[in-house]
């Protein structure tokens, strides 16, 4: 079996009792770090070998995983934090169990933009979930642009430090829509900044720290920036 493992996104009090049981009795654990794995591992004291599984070795670790499962062994897939397979490795190994007909299954838990969509007090019906927007400029701004007459709630990942250029990036797209801005979810410094898109890029931090995750109204119908005010440029 294959067991695709939730872990804390800052506070290790939202580690699951599955998770724990789960981690516990599988043969092996594919981690994206096994550093950070490690630390997990020893404050559930849980001893178990370790696999790296990341982006970069993904699809061979994919065969890897694979492999062991064919031959009966169960496999564990965690990721740094939250759920595997959000903007996480995890995806590789899934379309591969599927088409070798392997049972997998997910032990569900923390994922960042559940929590930032239900805290912003925007509409949580319908939303997508946009994940990392491209570094550049440019293609940034292209990305953005995709869901400027989208109606439902938009939310994005950003780097602490791309925040500052995405938000102003997706005011000039957008428009001063409602938006919020979480920051160190689960963790001592959690917070949440609601308001018009102009107003967090104001009360931004000069130097922001942390981690991001941006949610932003959907179109109300009114018309967004001319696609020539929010240009092109890089
Ligand atoms: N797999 C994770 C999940 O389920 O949310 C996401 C991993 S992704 C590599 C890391 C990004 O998720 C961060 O850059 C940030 O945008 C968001 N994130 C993760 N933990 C967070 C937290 N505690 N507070 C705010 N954002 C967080």
């Amino acid at each position: 079996m294959l067991y695709l493992i939730a872990t804390p996104i800052g506070n290790l009090g939202d580690m699951t009792v599955r998770a724990i049981e789960t981690l516990k009795s599988v043969d092996m654990i594919a981690s994206e770090d096994t550093r950070t794995t490690s630390i997990l591992l020893k404050h559930f004291e849980i001893r178990k070998p370790q696999i790296s599984f990341h982006d970069h070795n993904e699809r061979h670790a994919a065969e890897r995983v694979i492999g062991m499962l064919k031959v009966g062994q169960s496999v564990a897939i965690v990721s740094d934090a939250g759920t595997p397979g959000i903007s996480d490795p995890g995806f590789a190994i899934v379309r591969r169990a599927i088409e070798e007909d392997l049972p997998f299954t997910m032990v569900p838990g923390p994922a960042a933009f559940v929590m930032a969509l239900v805290l912003s007090g925007l509409a949580t019906h319908s939303f997508t979930f946009r994940g990392f927007p491209p570094r550049k400029g440019g293609p940034r701004r292209r990305f953005i642009g995709v869901d400027k007459n989208a109606p439902h709630t938009l939310i994005y990942y950003e780097s602490v430090h791309r925040i500052g250029a995405f938000l102003d990036d997706a005011l000039a797209v957008l428009g001063d829509r409602p938006a919020a801005l979480a920051s160190e979810l689960t963790k001592k410094f959690e917070s949440i900044d609601r308001g018009p898109l102009s107003a967090l890029i104001e009360r931004l931090p000069e130097k922001p720290k942390g981690e991001y995750v941006v949610v932003i109204a959907g179109s109300d119908g009114k018309p967004a920036p001319a696609d020539d005010e929010a240009d092109d440029t890089e």
